[in-house]
């Protein structure tokens, strides 16, 4: 059997120790004093083996990076990890959602989304440590607290490590019951467009009002075109708001737009696109702020090149392992976006991130540790 997965094997009781301890500490984005306890936890039951720092979070809590001492003497260049502390679970989701092992799978708050992806990453360097393989490689887990509110106060500090590293593996939850690694992931961002008109009674002085919501209606069915399905681009309306009264014609109205673009090329079609909105009634005026805020992951040959290594790896555990893309984006679409190659998914399998069906498989949890330990000593 290959050496790692017998070390994962044997340590899978601790591992899930571990991922209970992580799942049990709960640390919804919006609450920066339970994102430090959760970094706190982190440091403690990784003294043996990292080195922290800390970079204190503004609004949101800390960001923090373990840099590990694994065996080897000269490290020649850095193998960066990413996870995210943060999950999207408020305070108190616990009591109705425990942490439990039932019917071959972990359930409970943030346990796919990611905390069991950190625990495996930890292991998986107990394990080159253990089994003395040398790393040729500074390894550093970059450990981000706002990752499921857009990565604002991380961002910089992501792209300052990835610009240091020959490649950089995301800790994500892998695509499907089967875990395919995600090599492609579309840039995500949003637009809010605000359309005003001009407010008048209803009944009395209908036509002296320029109805600011009829005026966006028409806008809507616009952006709604600026979708381009064969090209993978959406743009999808999500929230409208608009007018005060039934009685008033409404003097303004506002939509939040999310758009999706698999390619840079396509980033600049949207900025174009929305730029060129202008009013119908000549009376109303439009302003459009927004844009991408994660940009494209696309599939580079570096990308790919990186995939392949892990897919030769992923044989030796008995694991046929594949490959998606997803519209869906992560802190991986910053590291790959400055060219550094980046594999992303290699977190735990299971399903129902941002769900109350949130699990991950126990069959799974060896293999995924092992290749992750593999990819590290083979990098
Ligand atoms: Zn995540």
């Amino acid at each position: 059997m290959d050496p790692f997965l017998r070390y994962a094997r044997q340590h899978q009781k601790e591992i899930i120790a571990l991922t209970r301890e992580f799942v049990e500490c709960e640390s919804p984005s919006d609450n920066p004093k339970a994102v430090a306890r959760m970094v706190d936890l982190m440091r403690e039951r990784t003294k043996d083996i990292a080195a922290v720092s800390v970079s204190r979070g503004t609004t949101y809590g800390p960001n923090a990076r373990f840099t590990f001492t694994l065996p080897g003497k000269k490290k020649d260049g850095q193998i960066l990890a990413l996870g995210h502390s943060d999950t999207v679970w408020p305070m108190g989701t616990l009591a109705n959602m425990p942490f439990r092992e039932s019917k071959g799978r972990l359930w409970g708050p943030g346990v796919l989304d990611m905390k069991a992806g950190m625990v495996f990453f930890i292991f998986a360097m107990r394990a080159l440590r253990d089994l003395d393989v040398p790393v040729a490689r500074k390894v550093m887990l970059q450990v981000n607290a706002d990752e499921e509110v857009g990565s604002e106060s991380s961002r910089e500090w992501t792209e300052e490590a990835a610009k240091q590293s020959a490649a950089v593996l995301v800790l994500e939850p892998g695509t499907g019951m089967t875990g395919k690694l995600k090599t492609a992931r579309k840039g995500v961002g949003d637009y809010v467009v605000t359309v005003r008109g001009v407010a008048s009674h209803a009944g009395v002085d209908f036509s002296n009002g320029a109805n600011a919501i009829v005026e966006m209606a028409r806008q809507l069915q616009k952006i709604a075109g600026f979708t381009k399905l064969d090209r993978g681009v959406t743009v999808s309306p999500g929230v409208v708001r608009g007018g005060t009264r039934s009685n008033v014609v409404a003097a303004e109205c506002m939509a939040h737009i999310d758009i999706r673009a698999p390619r840079a090329r396509d980033a600049a079609y949207l900025k174009k696109a929305f730029a060129s909105l202008k009013p119908f009634d000549k009376r109303c005026s439009i302003t459009v702020e927004g844009g991408l805020n994660r940009p494209a992951m696309e599939r580079s040959a570096g990308v790919r090149r990186l995939f392949g290594i892990a897919k030769k790896l992923a044989v030796d555990l008995g694991v046929d392992l594949e490959e998606s893309s997803t519209g869906g984006g992560s802190d991986g679409n910053f590291t790959a976006a400055l060219g550094v190659p980046t594999l992303d998914g290699l977190g735990a399998v299971g399903e129902g991130a941002h769900a109350v069906n949130e699990s991950i498989l126990v069959n799974r949890i060896a293999d995924r540790t092992a290749l992750l330990a593999k990819l590290v000593a083979a990098i």
